[in-house]
């Protein structure tokens, strides 16, 4: 049986590109030679885009349509396009032209030759401001840096995913997606496709600042563990001082105390504290990477002991029954100081 080809396109208030999009986009698909379906996911537009789109499916059996009941934004657009696609090879393309419908065919070629996954890889973006040109090329490079598994510099979600991927698409069904990265978690044989990434074929960006930030946003957090770690770091290095100071108070008010401290000098005391504090976070951090299917697993056998080693030593601070109440609750100690 000849093999088909699906193409999901996400389209929220495109009145003005959809006509020609979809000329070029059907004309494109024809000249491949496979049999090929094109999902259109209204991303609950405002404007004529469902109208044009409906029509479409109505005149060509090719196209499907689906429409969303309000704007649940692109990366969700796509994901609904790619459950109802049944093609043997995914493909994600945008609406207005940005990305050439005829770089398909040599995506669909790397395919035949074996890639799982061909991904646009852009070499040139026209008619993009000079800021957004510089903002997108430290974004990737930072979130290259920040993650664990090499997410492609310079490309989009302008891709081709073969059946067996997109499958496991299918899986992964987190709320905050972020395609490209999940793309890259998945592994498989990817290759680059270079293309030259268009300007706008009408109308302006439906990517508002807003949108662009939390893509952004999801793309970082969701794909790395190093804001954890660092969280955890500041959060220990800022909670520490803190129980320096307590640890000083203490010290100062009641002698005794020094002994409930194991003879450790209160400054000591403060530095170990933020030492372990830092330690803590991490391992927290280590331990919401692993949710990930990040870190090893001897990291988590680590961590088990580690916390385990602070209890042990807390119970046995503890055992020094004279000073429990010194070291537990120094409040109800300066209330019976007070008292006498
Ligand atoms: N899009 C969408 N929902 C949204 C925003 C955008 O479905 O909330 C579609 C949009 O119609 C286009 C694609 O996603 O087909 C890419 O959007 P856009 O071209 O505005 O982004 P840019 O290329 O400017 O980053
Ligand atoms: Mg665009």
């Amino acid at each position: 049986m000849e093999k088909l080809l699906s193409l999901v396109v996400p389209a929220f208030n495109e009145e003005e590109a959809m006509e020609q999009s979809f000329e070029r986009t059907y004309r494109a698909m024809s000249s491949i030679g496979y049999p090929f379906e094109i999902i259109y996911i209204d991303d609950g537009s405002r404007d004529r885009t469902w109208e044009i789109i409906s029509r479409l499916a109505r005149e060509h059996e090719e196209v499907k349509a689906l429409r969303f009941s309000r704007n649940f934004g692109h990366q969700l657009a796509v994901t609904a396009g790619m459950d109802e696609a049944k093609g043997d090879a995914v493909i994600i393309m945008d609406a207005d032209l940005q990305d050439p419908p005829e770089v398909i065919a040599d995506m669909v070629k790397a395919w035949e030759q074996g890639a799982d996954i061909a991904y646009g890889k852009r070499m040139h973006r026209k008619g993009e401001t000079a800021a957004k040109k510089l903002t997108a090329w430290c974004y990737y490079r930072l979130l290259n840096f920040m993650s664990a598994y090499p997410i492609p510099l310079d490309t989009g979600d302008f891709r081709l995913l073969d059946k067996g991927v997109a499958d496991e698409f299918k899986v992964l069904r987190e709320h905050n997606r972020f395609l490209r990265g999940m793309s890259a978690w998945l592994g498989y044989n990817a290759v680059p496709v270079e293309y030259v990434r268009e300007e706008r074929c009408a109308g302006k960006t439906k990517y508002t600042l807003k949108k662009m930030l939390r893509l952004a946003a999801d793309g970082i957090f969701g794909f790395s563990s190093r804001p954890l770690t660092l969280i955890g770091w500041a959060c220990g290095a800022v909670h520490s001082p803190a129980r320096a100071y307590r640890y000083h108070s203490l010290c100062r008010r009641n002698r005794r105390s020094r002994v409930a401290l194991g003879g450790v000098r209160p400054g000591a005391a403060g530095w170990c504290d933020t030492v372990r504090n830092g330690r803590a976070g991490g391992l927290y951090a280590a331990h919401l990477r692993r949710g990930k299917g990040e870190a090893p697993l001897h990291n988590k056998r680590k961590a088990k002991l580690s916390l385990s080693k602070v209890c042990e030593r807390k119970v046995k601070k503890d055992d020094r029954s004279e000073d429990q109440d010194t070291c537990k609750k120094p409040h109800r100690l300066f209330l019976r100081r007070k008292a006498r």
